[in-house]
């Protein structure tokens, strides 16, 4: 399983290797708990808090997701599992990049599933 991948069962992606490394500072400093978002409508794991730098109340900055589908210079981002979209995405469209590329979900259309590191990494 590569990073940005989606799994449905949030206990399948923490049990992951990959997983398992992006959690490992996060172990080390004794944080038992950490939050996965996932569709609002159909539960599906979408990207983690730390993919996260909320921009305000209303949306999230997330990091590129390999599960998003993004075919114009900017769109909808959709739940990759039932479609419902759930932000938008401005790709970098000048030739020197100086556009930084945006990925806003709302977080109504997402909802925090809270898990105990410690019960589920061995
Ligand atoms: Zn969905």
């Amino acid at each position: 399983m590569a990073m940005g991948d989606v799994v449905r069962d949030p206990k399948e992606f923490i049990r992951s290797e990959v997983v398992k490394k992006i959690f490992a500072s996060k172990l080390a400093e004794g944080n038992a708990n950490v939050t996965l978002y996932g569709c609002s409508k159909c539960d599906r794991v979408l990207f983690t808090k730390l993919h996260v730098s909320p921009v305000d109340d209303e949306f999230f900055n997330v990091e590129r997701m390999a599960w998003m589908k993004m075919g114009q210079v900017e769109g909808t981002i959709s739940c990759v599992e039932c479609s419902q979209d759930i932000g938008r995405y401005q790709l970098s469209n000048t030739p020197t990049g100086r556009i930084k590329p945006l990925f806003l979900v709302h977080q109504l259309k997402v909802k925090p599933i809270v898990l105990r590191l410690g019960t589920l990494v061995t």
